[in-house]
C-alpha cells in the first residue's frame, strides 16, 4: 500500500491530546480485517468526525502499521470496559470506498457468531480487494480551453496553428473530452502534438471517472415461451422479488426442466426494480454454457466472481458491485461477501453441491449463509436443484421454505432409463474396468452413430501404486494419502497437498527394480482401455486437471455438443451443468465409489452425483440410457436410481437421520485440532476431552484421528459434537474452548454443520 498518511486530514498528536482533554471527544469502533477478538476503539478527529459513520472505510494505526478497517456499530455492553480516551489513537482518514452497508455489517456479525470465527476474519472476505478501497485511477481526457480567442492564435509563436494542430482543435470543437488514444486515432496525429497543445495552453486535461465495465442486461429481449408450469413459477419468483421481502424457495425440478430459464425471470425482475441479483454456481470456471444462455437471454455478460478473475478485473468488479453498476453477479461462494449496493434476489443453483461449503479459513456453507443474507436483507432467495439436499427438503416440508416443482423435462424429453450392472455377475475381464454388458451397450450406441460418456470420478491413471515384490505403497510424505499416478504427466501427485514425485526406479522399501503395479483405474487408464476397445471412436478425456484453462473446457464442451466427439470420458466436471444434446448412453464405471467410507452423507451425495451424471443422457427426441456398474445393486441408492424413486430414497434417508438425531434433525459440530507435532496435538485433545461440557443432551465423540490424520504435514484429531436441533451449540462450544486455550503450535477449528468428515 502506498504511504497515504500525508493525503489525509489526519490529526496531529498534540491536537488529539487537546481533544482528549475535552469532554465531548467522539470515539468510534473500528473492525479490522484481521482475526482479532473484536472491534477496537479510536478517537474521531473533529475535522472528519462527521464522515465516521458506521460502515465508513477508514485508515487507522495499529501498532506501528497503518491498517484499513470499517467503522463498526459499537455494542452498548462495551461501554464499561472501554479504554479511557487518553489511551486511544486517532482515526487517520476516510477512504473513498462506498461505506459497507448495514445489512453487510449485520451479515458479517451473524456469520462470525454462527461459525465461531472472529468477525474480522469474516470482514476480510468483504474487503477482499484492498486496492478497490482506494480511489479509482481517473481517466485523463483532453478538451479545448474555453477562453482561448482567435487573436491568441495570431500572436504568440507558441500557438502556431500547424495543420495537425488545427485538426485536433477542430475535432474537439464539439463532443465530450477525448482520451489521448481516441483523439490520436480520430485525427491521425501523434501524442507529441497533443502534448504540445497542452503546453501551449490551447488544450487542458480533465479527469473522468472510470466507466463501469459492465453492460446492463437488456430487459426488452423476449423470455422463452414458457410452459404453464414454468410460467407459473417464473411469475411466482418474480412477484417475490417485487415484494421486497424475505422468502426462501426451493425450486425443485428434474435436469432439463427449465429451472435456469425460469430463475432468469427472477433476475430480470430484480434488474427491472433497479436492484442487483446474485447467482451462486458451484463450478463457475466450467460454466461456459450457462454464460451463453445468459447472454442469449439478456444480451450482456454478468459480472463474474471467482478465484481465477484477474486482479484488475476483481478491483473493477468489487467497485461496480458497490456502486450498483454490476447488476447481475455470478460467482462462487465468496461472491456472497461482495458489498452489494442494493441486492434484490439471490439464486443458489445446484444448492445441494458440496462445494458451497468452504473447508478452509472461515468454515461456512454459502448455501446456508445465502439464506441468512436474504433474511437480513429482506429479499428472496431461491435454492435450485434436481436433487435437493435433505436439509433443504426438510425445510420445505416443514413450511420454512416454499416448494416449487418442475416435474417434466422441457419439450417432452424423457428422463433416461437406468440399468444396474451387477459386477459380481458381469465382471470385467482381468485388468479392465468395463463389464461385457457395458462394452456391448457402448458398441451398439457407437455403431448406431450415437454419442456416449463414461463417468469415473477419479483423476489420473491409477489411485494407488504398489511394489509387486514387497507390497510397499507409494504414499504422500505430508498426508495420509496415496500418491496418484498421473502417467500423462509422467509423475505421481498427491491430490491433497499437491506434492509431486517421479516414479522411483527402485522400491524404497525392498529395493526391487521396476516392480511397480498400478492398482485401480483413473480416467486416464479408462481412456487407455477405451482406445483398445473402440479405436475408431473419437475420444476425449475431461477432468479438472486435463482442462487447464476455462477456454479448454469451453472448447471441449463445444466439440461434444457439435458431435465432434463420440466417446467422452470424464470425472465429475462432466456432470455439472453441461447440455450434450446428442448424448444417449452414460456408463458409470464405479457407482460405489462415493459410498466407501460411509460418512453421514455418503448415500445422499452419491445419489445426487449419479442423478446429475445420468441427467446428461437423452434430450428432446433422443432417449437416454444409463448403465451403473456396481457391486451392490441392492443398495438403496442404486435401487432408487434404477427406479427413479428419488422421494422414496430421501424419505428413507430422512427417517434414518431422524432416528439417529443426525442433521437435519439434530445439530452437529466438529472440532478439528491440528499441528506439526502429533504429541502436542494429542495432549491438547486430551485436555479438551477432560473439559468437555457435562451436558446430558450433548454427545461428544472423540478425540479420534481424522480420516486424513496427516494433511499438509499437520497431524489432525477430531471431535464430533451432536446436539438436539434447538440446542444453542455455539455458546456451549465457545465456553468449552475458552476454558482450555490452545497452545501456539495447535490450531483448533470449529466446523459448524460439517459437510465432510475428512
Ligand atoms: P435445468 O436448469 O432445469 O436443467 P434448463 O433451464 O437448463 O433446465 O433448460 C434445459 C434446456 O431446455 C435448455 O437448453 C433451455 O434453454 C431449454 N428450455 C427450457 N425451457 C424452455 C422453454 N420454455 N422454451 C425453450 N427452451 C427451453
Ligand atoms: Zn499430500
Amino acid at each position: 500500500m502506498p504511504p497515504r498518511q500525508a493525503s489525509f486530514p489526519g490529526t496531529p498528536d498534540s491536537a488529539v491530546q487537546a481533544q482528549n482533554d475535552a469532554r465531548d471527544v467522539k470515539r468510534v469502533s473500528v473492525l479490522l480485517p484481521l482475526p482479532l477478538a473484536g472491534a477496537y476503539d479510536y478517537v474521531a478527529p473533529a475535522d472528519i468526525a462527521d464522515a465516521l459513520v458506521p460502515g465508513a472505510v477508514v485508515a487507522v494505526p495499529l501498532g506501528s502499521k497503518e491498517r484499513v478497517g470499517v467503522i463498526w456499530d459499537r455494542p452498548a455492553e462495551n461501554a464499561s470496559d472501554a479504554l479511557p480516551v487518553a489511551k486511544l489513537k486517532s482515526v487517520i482518514g476516510v477512504l473513498p470506498a462506498m461505506p459497507i452497508s448495514d445489512v453487510q455489517r449485520r451479515f458479517v456479525d451473524w456469520v462470525a457468531a454462527y461459525t465461531l470465527t472472529p468477525p474480522g476474519a469474516v470482514l476480510r472476505m468483504v474487503l477482499s480487494v484492498p486496492d478497490a478501497l482506494e480511489a479509482a485511477t481517473p481517466v485523463i481526457a483532453y478538451r479545448r480551453v474555453a477562453h482561448l480567442s482567435k487573436e491568441d492564435w495570431a500572436g504568440e509563436s507558441d500557438l502556431r496553428l500547424t495543420p495537425a494542430r488545427a485538426r485536433v482543435m477542430k475535432q474537439l470543437e464539439d463532443g465530450p473530452p477525448r482520451v489521448l488514444s481516441e483523439l490520436s486515432r480520430e485525427t491521425g496525429v501523434g501524442a507529441s502534438v497533443i502534448h504540445g497543445l497542452v503546453a501551449a495552453g490551447a488544450l487542458e486535461q480533465v479527469s473522468l471517472a472510470q466507466p463501469s465495465p459492465f453492460v446492463s442486461p437488456d430487459l426488452s429481449r423476449p423470455s422463452p415461451v414458457f410452459s404453464p408450469d414454468q410460467a407459473a413459477i417464473a411469475e411466482d419468483l418474480s412477484a417475490k422479488v417485487r415484494s421486497h421481502s424475505y422468502s426462501a424457495t426451493l425450486l425443485d425440478g428434474v435436469t432439463g426442466s427449465g429451472k435456469t430459464e425460469v430463475y432468469f425471470e427472477a433476475i430480470a425482475a430484480a434488474v427491472a426494480e433497479g436492484r442487483q441479483a446474485l447467482v451462486l454456481l458451484p463450478e463457475i470456471a466450467l460454466s461456459a454454457q450457462w454464460f451463453e444462455r445468459f447472454a442469449k437471454r439478456f444480451g450482456a455478460a454478468p459480472a463474474l466472481w471467482h478465484s481465477e478473475v484477474t486482479p484488475a478485473r476483481r478491483r473493477a468488479t468489487w467497485r461496480a458491485v458497490a456502486d450498483g453498476s454490476a447488476q447481475v453477479v455470478v460467482g462462487a461462494r465468496s461472491a456472497l461477501f461482495l458489498p452489494f449496493k442494493d441486492l434484490g434476489v439471490i439464486v443458489v443453483d445446484e444448492e445441494h453441491d458440496g462445494s458451497f461449503k468452504q473447508e478452509e479459513g472461515v468454515l461456512y456453507s454459502a448455501r446456508d449463509m445465502a439464506v441468512v443474507r436474504a433474511h437480513l436483507g429482506g429479499i428472496p432467495v431461491a435454492l435450485v436443484s434436481a436433487t435437493p439436499s435433505l436439509e433443504t427438503l426438510v425445510n420445505a416440508r416443514d413450511g420454512r421454505y416454499a416448494h416449487l416443482h418442475l416435474p417434466d423435462r422441457h419439450g417432452g424429453a424423457k428422463l433416461p432409463d437406468v440399468e444396474l450392472v451387477d459386477l459380481r455377475r458381469n465382471p470385467p475381464p482381468r485388468g479392465q474396468w468395463l463389464s461385457p454388458l457395458l462394452q456391448a451397450r457402448l458398441t451398439q450406441t457407437l455403431a448406431e452413430g450415437g454419442q456416449a460418456m463414461l463417468f469415473l470420478n477419479r483423476r489420473g491413471y491409477a489411485p494407488l501404486t504398489l511394489c509387486r515384490t514387497c507390497g510397499h505403497r507409494l504414499q504422500c510424505p505430508n498426508c495420509t494419502a496415496w500418491m496418484v499416478d498421473h502417467r500423462g504427466r509422467s509423475r505421481l501427485e498427491c491430490h491433497h497437498c499437491g506434492h509431486v514425485m517421479k516414479l522411483p526406479d527402485h522400491c524404497p522399501s525392498c529395493n526391487a527394480e521396476k516392480s511397480w503395479a498400478a492398482c485401480g483405474p483413473g480416467v486416464e487408464r479408462l481412456a487407455e482401455e477405451a482406445a483398445i476397445l473402440f479405436p475408431d471412436a473419437r475420444r476425449a478425456v475431461m477432468a479438472s486437471d486435463t482442462l487447464t484453462t476455462p477456454h479448454a473446457a469451453e472448447e471441449l464442451v463445444r466439440q461434444v455438443t457439435e458431435r465432434e466427439i463420440d466417446l467422452l470420458i470424464g470425472t465429475q466436471v462432466v456432470a455439472k451443468g453441461h447440455h450434450f444434446p446428442g448424448l444417449t448412453l452414460v456408463g458409470v464405471v464405479d457407482a460405489d465409489l462415493g459410498l466407501a467410507g460411509g460418512d453421514l452423507r455418503a448415500g445422499e451425495r452419491t445419489f445426487q452425483l449419479l442423478t446429475q451424471v445420468a441427467g446428461r443422457a437423452g434430450r428432446a427426441d433422443r432417449h437416454g440410457h444409463v448403465c451403473l456398474q456396481t457391486y451392490a445393486p441392492e443398495h438403496p441408492v442404486m435401487q432408487a436410481l434404477a427406479a427413479g424413486a428419488r422421494d422414496d430414497f430421501l424419505n428413507a434417508e430422512a427417517e434414518s437421520r431422524e432416528a439417529a438425531g443426525m442433521p437435519p434433525y439434530g445439530r452437529l459440530a466438529a472440532l478439528i485440532l491440528s499441528g506439526p507435532d502429533a504429541a502436542a496435538v494429542d495432549a491438547h485433545a486430551r485436555r479438551l476431552a477432560r473439559a468437555a461440557p457435562d451436558d446430558p443432551s450433548l454427545r461428544v465423540l472423540g478425540p479420534a484421528p481424522a480420516p486424513l490424520s496427516l494433511l499438509r504435514g499437520r497431524h489432525r484429531r477430531r471431535f464430533l459434537i451432536q446436539a438436539p436441533k434447538k440446542y444453542a451449540l455455539q455458546g456451549t462450544l465457545r465456553r468449552w474452548l475458552a476454558t482450555v486455550p490452545a497452545p501456539a503450535a495447535v490450531r483448533v477449528q470449529v466446523d459448524m454443520d460439517p459437510y465432510s468428515f475428512f
